[in-house]
């Protein structure tokens, strides 16, 4: 018994002590009020910001990598944009002021992308997407989005944009352009990190910030877009069903493994996958005119960061970061190489 009540003095004491010793500051609600409001609008901002720099980036790597997705090509305009209407009830305000009103804004354009040679520009308002109109109601939106999506994979590139800027309506006519259908999205953590998920890429804000420079950044998108087109998700989830499977024969023998099959199936494969997603992502790279040179030093800078990273570990589920520089220099040198020798540009595959 008082094995338990000496813990219990020491937490009670530790609560009495923590208790702050100044006065603390007061606000009224309506200051409150006012500085989230504040708060909520750079947010806003900044999470714009974030898109921008993230389509400006990948754009030209998934037009450029068309080439080696032949089965998941779309059309895209190079842009986006949102209303004050899709956003949750909390942010709508937000939204309203940032977008001046509750009409579809322009929110990114992709840097020499086809709305960009249309002549689109951010905070532009689309009145009409092919002759269908956003107006102010819940299924005009549905039929205006719609129309939207139809248009990636509709039989023309042809898109026609009505749109607002000051006072003036004008009519863009945009040619889309052929891209791999893997959008990049902004996930909203602030790890480093990025993952694919057979859909979409996702690129953590903490990963925006960690690549603060756009080759960096360009090889974190087309290393994730590898693994979409090179199928690793499917294969991936296959091999760890394998590994399950092996853990539940051994448990019917009477053997507790603790799941170290699954977790072993899905690492032993995974490491191949990760060096296949940097092979291929140079290619892409090179696709799209990106300069490789100095690209490696990325796992030089994440080695600095994370020096956990830089032995080999087999049971990891990355090859560590002394591997990628070196796997990825060489793959550098292999393109080169086939640029010299005008050989076709397109990642070796096994006989
Ligand atoms: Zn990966």
């Amino acid at each position: 018994m008082r094995l338990l009540i000496v813990p219990f003095l020491i937490t009670a004491t530790l609560v009495a002590c923590a208790a702050p010793s100044t006065t603390r500051i007061t606000y009224d609600t309506a200051e409150l009020d006012a500085e989230q409001t504040i708060q909520r609008e750079l947010a806003l901002k900044k999470y714009l910001g974030y898109k921008q720099r993230l389509h400006n980036v990948s754009y030209p790597i998934l037009k450029a990598a068309s080439q080696f997705c032949a089965n998941k090509q779309i059309y895209s305009l190079g842009a986006q944009g949102s209303a004050s209407s899709d956003f949750v009830d909390s942010w709508k305000s937000t939204a309203k002021k940032i977008f001046a009103g509750d009409e579809l804004t322009v929110t990114w354009v992709a840097k020499n992308g086809p709305a960009d040679k249309a002549g689109l520009l951010v905070n532009d308002k689309v009145i009409a997407f092919n002759n269908i109109e956003f107006g102010d109601n819940v299924s005009q939106h549905n039929r205006f989005y719609a129309e939207i999506n139809h248009s990636q994979t509709a039989n023309t590139p042809l898109a026609k944009l009505r749109i607002k800027r000051e006072q003036n309506i004008i009519d863009l006519n945009v040619t889309q352009e052929k891209i791999c259908g893997y959008p990049a999205v902004l996930g909203e953590s602030d790890a480093v990190n990025a993952y694919a998920d057979g859909e979409r890429i996702i690129i953590t804000k903490g990963m925006m910030r960690f690549a603060t420079d756009d080759q960096d950044l360009a090889l974190v998108i087309a290393h994730e877009l590898g693994h979409n087109l090179m199928g690793h998700i499917d294969k991936k989830q296959t091999n760890t069903m394998f590994g399950t499977l092996l853990d539940l024969a051994a448990a019917a023998n009477g053997v507790d493994t603790q799941g170290i099959f699954s977790s072993a199936g899905a690492g032993a494969f995974s490491q191949d996958f990760e060096a296949e997603a940097d092979y291929v992502a140079l290619y892409y790279m090179n696709a799209a005119g990106l300069p490789l040179e100095g690209v490696a030093d990325f796992w030089r800078d994440m080695a600095a960061e994370h020096p956990g990273s830089i032995g080999s570990s087999h049971s990891a589920s990355h090859p560590a970061t002394s591997e990628r520089f070196l796997a990825i220099s060489k793959t550098i040198d292999e393109i080169n190489h086939k640029i010299a020798q005008s050989l076709p540009l397109r990642p070796n595959l096994k006989n």
